[in-house]
């Protein structure tokens, strides 16, 4: 199978020498015209459109389904070039809360096809890893959507499948193209990447150069708790993982997010609350409450509200900034690997 374009250096692109304006050319077409082939970049020679066809491929995503919910967030399910499926939710600005002025579109990315880290709570991890994504295929959804929405996103989170910290020299390398005026051209301030707790790696993102962001999926205040949902936590408990998110604060004086999902008399009570409270503070973090979004064949659910409404309560008491985030997309299965299981139960049901 040809490599797709993105995967690949513009110097080894073998456009004409003596034409050195057919790199904008095609930039332009990629990078804002979302063209998902060759043929239709009209204003490249026609055998210059062949000769590269023949030896890469454009788009990187083939749109497999599209499902909407009521709350117009769009859930995308893609096929990559080698049968794999993944997916991207496009969420518009909440127009509940801005009255939808800004109109802001963010996306959620995937890193991965699957997931090693087998969080208990989590449909990604449930088939395993499968591969990583090339930085192509990141960057491939993005604009596979920007087709697909009619712009380009003002936001992107890596929070779709996959952990992306286990695939950081691709994540590093889509980051460029997403940031770089040459590339996509979106500021790296509206670019979050979300972990499950590689303290390594996020030391290893905090010397990276640029203003993005670091969501850490905390989903417990000690060990003792985060041991039984997040395997992860064995190779970095606690006391490893928030110094490593404290170097990345530094570095970047930016303010990181702990995401926090509520899960029914697992991680709901008042005194992990408090306990993630310390941790907020040390890290000068918000906290993002997000109720748990049931996955079929999981026996987890979210707590009912008055748990909901106690638990956010010791972070008001505190003085600690706490959101309850009504995931949205509910009714569509927009949390991570979700819709992908589906998918892939329907296709091989076991
Ligand atoms: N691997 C990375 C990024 C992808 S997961 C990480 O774990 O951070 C993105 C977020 O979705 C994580 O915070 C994850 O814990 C959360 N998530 C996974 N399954 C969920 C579910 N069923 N309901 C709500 N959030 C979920
Ligand atoms: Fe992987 Fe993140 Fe899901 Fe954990 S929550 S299994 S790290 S995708």
């Amino acid at each position: 199978m040809n490599p797709l374009l993105l995967d690949v250096p513009p110097a080894e692109w073998n456009l004409p020498p003596a034409e050195p304006w057919r790199e904008k050319q095609l930039r332009t077409w990629v990078f804002e015209r979302f063209a998902s082939s060759f043929q239709e970049m009209s204003n490249l020679p026609v055998p210059l459109r062949a000769d590269l066809a023949a030896r890469f491929r454009m788009a990187a995503v083939e749109t497999v389904k599209i499902q909407g919910s009521a709350d117009t967030t769009r859930k995308i399910l893609w096929r990559l070039g080698d049968g794999s499926l993944l997916e991207s939710v496009l969420i518009p600005a909440n127009p509940g809360r801005d009255g939808n002025r800004s109109g802001r579109l963010t996306l959620c990315v995937s890193s991965q096809v699957g997931c090693a880290y087998g969080c208990r709570f989590c449909a990604s991890g449930l088939d395993g890893w499968r591969r990583n994504l090339t930085a192509g295929e990141i960057v491939g959804q993005v604009l596979g959507a920007a087709k697909i929405a009619g712009r380009r996103p003002d936001n992107l989170v890596f929070m779709g499948m996959g952990e992306p910290l286990a695939n950081l020299p691709r994540l590093r390398a889509a980051m460029e193209m997403l940031t770089s005026p040459e590339g996509l051209g979106i500021g790296a301030r509206h670019l979050t990447v979300s972990t499950s707790g590689l303290a390594p790696q996020i030391e290893e993102l905090a010397r990276v150069p640029g203003q993005f962001r670091l969501a850490l999926s905390l989903h417990a205040g000690t060990n003792e708790t985060r041991d039984k949902i997040m395997p992860v936590n064995r190779r970095y408990p606690l006391e490893k993982l928030i110094p490593a998110c404290e170097s990345f604060a530094r570095a970047k004086r930016k303010m990181i997010t702990l995401e926090y999902i509520l899960i029914r008399d697992l991680n709901d009570s008042p005194d992990e609350a408090r306990a993630v409270v310390r941790h907020a503070r040390r890290l000068h973090a918000k906290v993002n409450l997000i109720p748990y979004n049931t996955v079929e064949g999981l026996p987890y659910e979210r707590p009912a509200e008055p748990a909901i409404r106690r638990f956010q309560m010791v972070f008001r008491d505190a003085g600690v900034e706490a959101t309850v985030r009504r995931e949205k997309g509910h009714d569509i299965d927009a949390a991570c690997g979700q819709l992908r299981l589906r998918e892939e139960k329907a296709a091989f049901p076991s």
